[in-house]
């Protein structure tokens, strides 16, 4: 079976799909295995790399997407290159499928299976693909460094022969995979680190991280089946925002991750907070890309408001380009290897497996995903 990997695209994404180790795992499994020349420049992997573990090196696209049975990259596909694939070809990638209607109505005339990565779902089989969370992880990890970097005071405390210095205060709204990373990376700078999140379960964590979790009384908020935060009512909202206001005043550094399963982002801090923040403060907004925490926060920009430095900088994990395609192509050899029938050395399109059916959004010329035919219908 021919696997293509296709160079990213994307103005000033450094990440890459596919690295050389993967590369050897899939020529090991029985796939012809082939590049597009430079695919991994960016991160210092020469196609001489990727030629020793056994792939061949494509130059048109054109013609690797028109050979191709698979087809893996990072982000979704170009609308002008869906037509050049061949029916039934599996295309893996992120696919942003909610906000994505048009490519998918494409995909699914093309008669592409295309697989979302991001609709792969969280179970403990499905973990090691799972690209949400190791690119979320990174995220958490990059956002804290952000910070660190933007406040003018140091994180931890100091006992010096200049005197003391109390350690800075980060506070993080949102504990999903990025939070997490973030408090575990605040905690190792030597911040007090406190901490919110909708969903109750999540207090046992932040405090075996060491962190304070705030408690707000919002009632009945709990979480879907799938271990998702689920929308607030406007007056639950209203409530988390008082008691965000205090804690976003006391501290240093605040990073927000909340999101919601495919829709926008909730507005958790407004203006009014902001104000209220200590000048020389710092937010930083991961969710800037989804409709943003933040108001006020814009994309890849530093803004300054009431002399708060609210960051929106996109795509963090790209910030750590090389560990953030160590670990995207690991979990893109992942996925291939469990799909992989050993023996007749060919992809086995299982319908019947979970994952596949979280995944896979178009199939032999229909919308097969269930999760996206409900959600869209709403
Ligand atoms: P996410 O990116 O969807 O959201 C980030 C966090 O924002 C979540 O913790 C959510 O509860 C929170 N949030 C939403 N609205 C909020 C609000 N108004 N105020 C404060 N916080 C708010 O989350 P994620 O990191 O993708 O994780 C989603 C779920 O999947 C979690 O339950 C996580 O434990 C679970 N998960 C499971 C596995 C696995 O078992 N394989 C792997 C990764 C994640």
């Amino acid at each position: 079976m021919k696997i293509a990997v296709m160079k990213e695209i994307h103005e000033g994404e450094k990440r890459v799909p596919l690295i050389p180790p993967t590369v050897d795992k899939l020529v090991k499994l029985g796939a012809q295995v082939e590049i597009e020349s430079g695919l991994g420049l960016t991160c210092r992997f020469e196609d001489a790399d990727y030629q020793k573990v056994g792939a061949t090196i494509g130059t048109s696209r054109e013609e690797m997407l028109g050979a191709a049975d698979i087809v893996l990259r990072l982000r979704k596909p170009p609308m002008d290159e869906v037509e050049l694939m061949k029916k039934g070809c599996v295309h893996v990638s992120y696919l942003d499928p909610f906000n994505e209607v048009e490519l998918v109505d494409k995909l699914k005339d093309a008669g592409i299976s295309a697989v979302s990565l991001e609709m792969i779902p969280r179970t403990t089989v499905a973990q090691k693909m799972d690209v949400l969370s190791s690119q979320a992880n990174l995220g958490g990890y990059v956002s804290v460094i952000l910070g660190a970097e933007h406040l003018d005071k140091v994180f931890p405390m100091m006992t010096t022969p200049a005197g003391t210095i109390k350690p800075s205060r980060v506070f993080i709204i949102g504990v999903g995979v990025a939070g997490l990373q973030a408090i575990a990376t605040a905690k190792r700078l030597g911040a007090r680190v406190e901490a919110f999140d909708t969903r109750p379960v999540v207090e046992e964590q932040v405090k075996s991280l060491g962190a304070k979790f705030v408690k707000v009384d919002l009632g009945d908020t709990g979480q879907t089946k799938d271990g998702y935060a689920k929308e607030l009512t406007p007056e639950q909202m209203a409530k988390q925002k008082e008691e965000m206001a205090k804690a976003c005043a006391a501290a240093d550094v605040v990073i927000t991750t909340a999101q919601l399963f495919g829709r926008p982002a909730p507005r958790i801090v407004d203006k009014a907070m902001i104000s209220d923040m200590q000048p020389g403060s710092v937010i930083i907004d991961m969710a800037v890309e989804t409709g943003g925490n933040v108001e006020g926060a814009e994309v890849d920009k530093i803004v300054e408001i009431e002399g708060v430095k609210v960051i929106g900088l996109g795509n963090l994990p790209g910030r750590v380009a090389e560990t953030a395609s160590q670990m995207y192509s690991s979990n893109l050899g992942n996925f291939v290897d469990h799909f992989w029938d050993k023996e007749a050395k060919v992809f086995n399109m299982n319908r019947e497996d979970e994952i596949m059916q979280g995944a896979l959004i178009t199939h032999n010329g229909e919308i097969v995903s269930e999760m996206y035919k409900s959600i869209m219908k709403k």
